[in-house]
């Protein structure tokens, strides 16, 4: 288990900040404890405004190792945090908290659904994951678990994008898919006229397409802008996925 708590505050040096798409950074931070967090745990950046107001933000790292980690973070022009982290030079040192989120896997097809009340696991064949942009980070911190560690979960990923330049991790995920035969993924872009794939935003028929028939073995999840997030959610219901957690 990682060594510091859920909520308690740690600080990090910001050692690396590349940038991977035309808005996009991957951002990797340094700590002085342990802060090695489990698949689709997130933290949460903690900084105050030039008023003095608090913007804190959560972010998920698709890399975490004891005293290091990496994540991707769009830049929102008219944001309030993002702003900031883009003009960060490098040995910044940034407050933070380890946060528990809403879905915890444990290894082994067994996942805790809001962990933060309850502790009894769910074991899944398979698992659904519809993701939009940035909402891919916690789909993937548990793809690359199951991968790295030849866990059998079938997994089927159906990745929302505007255009092919706003993907992320696309390289990472073609070699997952390479080396995981139990590994499914399909975009879909919105924006995108000529795109030889799926093009529209994920619908019903789009669901029928891409994923397996539906079944009690399967957990559905998703992440993504929040509009897309209510469409989803409603999507699942129609498909008839029992259980369905948003990250
Ligand atoms: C659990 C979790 C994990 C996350 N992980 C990641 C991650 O790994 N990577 C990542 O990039 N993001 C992630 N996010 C999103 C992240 O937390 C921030 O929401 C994001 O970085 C935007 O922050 P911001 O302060 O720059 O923008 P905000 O100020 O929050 O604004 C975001 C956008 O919304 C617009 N906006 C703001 N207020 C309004 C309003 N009232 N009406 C209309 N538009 C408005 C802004 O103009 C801007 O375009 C995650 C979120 C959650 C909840």
């Amino acid at each position: 288990m990682s060594s510091i708590d859920y909520d308690k505050t740690f600080d990090a040096t910001l050692v690396k900040k590349d940038q991977i798409t035309h808005d996009t950074y991957l951002f990797g931070f340094q700590s002085e404890v342990d802060i090695q967090l489990e698949p689709a745990e997130h933290f949460q950046i903690l900084m105050k405004d030039s008023d003095g107001i608090d913007i804190n933000r959560n972010y998920t790292p698709i890399l975490s190792q004891k005293r290091y980690f990496e994540v991707p973070i769009k830049i929102y022009p008219s944001g309030s945090l993002t702003p900031i982290l883009e003009k960060l030079s490098i040995n910044s040192k940034l407050q933070m908290q380890r946060k528990i989120g809403k879905l915890a896997y444990l290894g082994a097809n067994k996942f805790i659904i809001a962990p933060k009340i309850n502790k009894q696991f769910q074991v899944f064949k398979t698992m659904l994951m519809i993701c939009g942009g940035t909402g891919i980070t916690p789909a993937f911190s548990i793809i690359k678990h199951v991968c790295q560690n030849k866990d059998p979960l079938q997994m089927h990923l159906l990745y929302a994008n505007k255009t092919s330049k706003d993907i992320l991790l696309k390289d990472q995920l073609s070699k997952f898919q390479n080396e995981c035969s139990n590994l499914k993924v399909t975009y879909i872009l919105d924006k995108e006229p000529g795109y030889n794939g799926l093009q529209g935003y994920v619908t019903l028929d789009v669901l029928k397409q891409v994923f397996p028939s539906p079944n009690n073995d399967m957990i559905g999840t998703f992440c993504g802008p929040t509009a897309m997030n209510k469409i989803v959610a409603e999507l699942y219901k129609n498909y008839n996925i029992q259980t369905v957690v948003k990250f």
